[in-house]
């Protein structure tokens, strides 16, 4: 339902936990976010209200870390509960997602990942699609150290993998994507399901609505169908599943927050 994401020299924590309370209107069962702390993905979800759920987790239990993705969900796979919350990750834990939409496909992809020897901790759609990522990252990663002195063709492997698993999927999405080997980009996409990207000073956004980034920057570029984006600190590229130009076009939001 709802997607906040940071990357830049703040705390990434409170910007995607205020960001994700300004999405409440729009109703959801539970919210959730991972963050990478410098060592690994750190993720808190949990069913119910923000305040009572997330809200509370994250004052016991701090994250630290400035990059990181949240989530408020509207289950549609899946009962709403703490498992099926997202962040969803892949199989080696690695990759982490939050997804608004639906996987039609998700249960012939599962059944692959299952022969593959996957285990799932979740009955969502979205964790499919996580698995399905790191998937396409592993045999991405694997060429890349066979053909280590080969140049591809320029994409982030993570960029990559996104791409290619996205190729797979019949369904909508707004996806965002970090990974734990590289804490420097989280990866974004979209189909038939908004997504923004914001533009800071040093800082990138990304979220399914400008209400939950509006505080933060004015300066914002709404993705098209097709469109992945790779967002770093200090800049980001916009490149497309559909064909091998993206338009970018960059707004300036004029109402106030
Ligand atoms: N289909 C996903 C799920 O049920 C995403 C739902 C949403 O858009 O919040 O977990």
């Amino acid at each position: 339902c709802g997607i906040v994401g940071y990357i830049g020299k703040q705390s990434a924590a409170p910007i995607i936990l205020e960001g994700l309370r300004r999405l409440e209107y729009r109703g959801y069962d539970s919210a959730g976010m991972s963050v990478l702390n410098g060592h690994g993905l750190e993720v808190r979800k949990k069913k119910g209200k923000i305040e009572e759920g997330l809200g509370k987790l994250l004052k016991t239990n701090l994250l630290l870390g400035q990059v990181g993705v949240g989530h408020t969900r509207w289950a549609t796979h899946g009962e709403p509960s703490d498992e099926n919350s997202h962040p969803h990750f892949d199989h080696s834990g690695k990759i982490s997602v939050v997804h608004n939409g639906v996987v039609e496909n998700y249960d012939r992809l599962k059944d692959r990942h299952l022969k593959a020897g996957h285990t799932f901790q979740s009955s969502t759609d979205t964790e499919v699609l996580a698995h399905l990522i790191g998937e396409h990252y592993e045999r991405i990663k694997r060429c890349e150290t066979e053909q280590a002195t080969q140049n591809g063709d320029g994409l982030h492997p993570l960029t990559k993998a996104v791409t290619e698993a996205l190729r797979e999927v019949i369904g909508t999405y707004g996806i965002a994507v970090i990974c734990a080997d590289y804490p420097e980009v989280i990866v974004g996409a979209r189909r038939g399901s908004p997504l923004i990207v914001g533009i800071g000073d040093g800082e990138h956004f990304l979220a399914s609505d400008a209400t939950a980034i509006a505080l933060h920057t004015r300066q914002v570029i709404y993705l098209n169908d097709y469109d992945v984006v790779t967002l770093r600190a200090d800049r980001f590229a916009v490149t497309s599943l559909g064909s091998d130009i993206a338009r970018v076009q960059i707004s300036q939001l004029e109402f106030s927050p």
